[in-house]
């Protein structure tokens, strides 16, 4: 079935509760051999870049922490290691149109599928909710370069702030464990919903507590 079939066969069965949709972005709405926001700038300034070289050390000083060990200790070190990352978009005053450069210069290519379930939400006013530990600073020009960003979609990833054109801080940083809790700040106001939640791997699919949701799992 389709992205957008599944939504339909879900709205049939919807009765009075209102659809939602929760979508990851990496390897979701892109293609699985895609390349990926978060690693996309090390790549694009390439790896003897300054950048790069950083981003490479403190993944030797945290990789290791952020699959072993208990649940609060990957939750913490997660954390750390996406709060280190964006640090280097200050450390380095990356500019605020480099985003765009890379998205444009790298391999991105979106799923035909995806893009025609975000345009059919749009069309008939169904939220998108874009959940995505990756960086929104690349996702919001691939979303709107190819067409597909519209308003009644969230972006909730990872987003460089700026002030004129520097780098002066970042957003809370979401990461693969603390998606779920970003996600149900957003979902107050909703009090009679059922989800649809697309995702490329069985952590995507977690966002929602189960009674909740109906998940689709995207595969290559
Ligand atoms: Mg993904």
């Amino acid at each position: 079935m389709s992205f957008k079939e599944e939504i339909v066969k879900v709205l049939n069965n919807a009765g009075d509760k209102e659809i939602i949709v929760v979508c990851d972005f990496d390897g979701t709405i892109t293609t699985a051999d895609s390349d990926v926001t978060m690693n996309g700038m090390a790549k694009f300034f390439g790896y003897e870049s300054d950048f790069a070289k950083d981003r490479t050390a403190l993944y030797e000083e945290y990789g290791k922490y952020l699959t072993e060990g208990d649940d609060m200790t990957r939750y913490k070190m997660q954390n750390k290691w996406w709060s280190a990352q964006m640090e280097l978009f200050k450390k380095h005053n990356v500019a605020p149109d480099s985003y765009t450069n890379a998205g444009g210069k790298l391999n991105f290519m979106l799923r035909k599928d995806a893009c025609d379930m975000l345009a059919f939400c749009d069309k008939n006013d169904i939220p998108v909710f874009i959940v995505s530990s990756g960086l929104g600073n690349m996702i919001i020009p691939l979303l709107a370069f190819s067409g597909n960003l519209s308003g009644n979609m969230r972006v909730i990833a990872n987003f460089v702030r700026y002030d004129e054109d520097k780098p002066v801080s970042y957003t809370p940083v979401v990461t693969p464990m603390n998606k779920s809790a970003h996600l149900a700040l957003e979902l107050e106001p909703f009090e009679n919903y059922h989800a649809v939640v697309f995702g490329n791997e069985q952590s995507d699919l977690g966002i929602i507590p189960a009674d909740l949701c109906t998940t689709v799992l995207i595969e290559n």
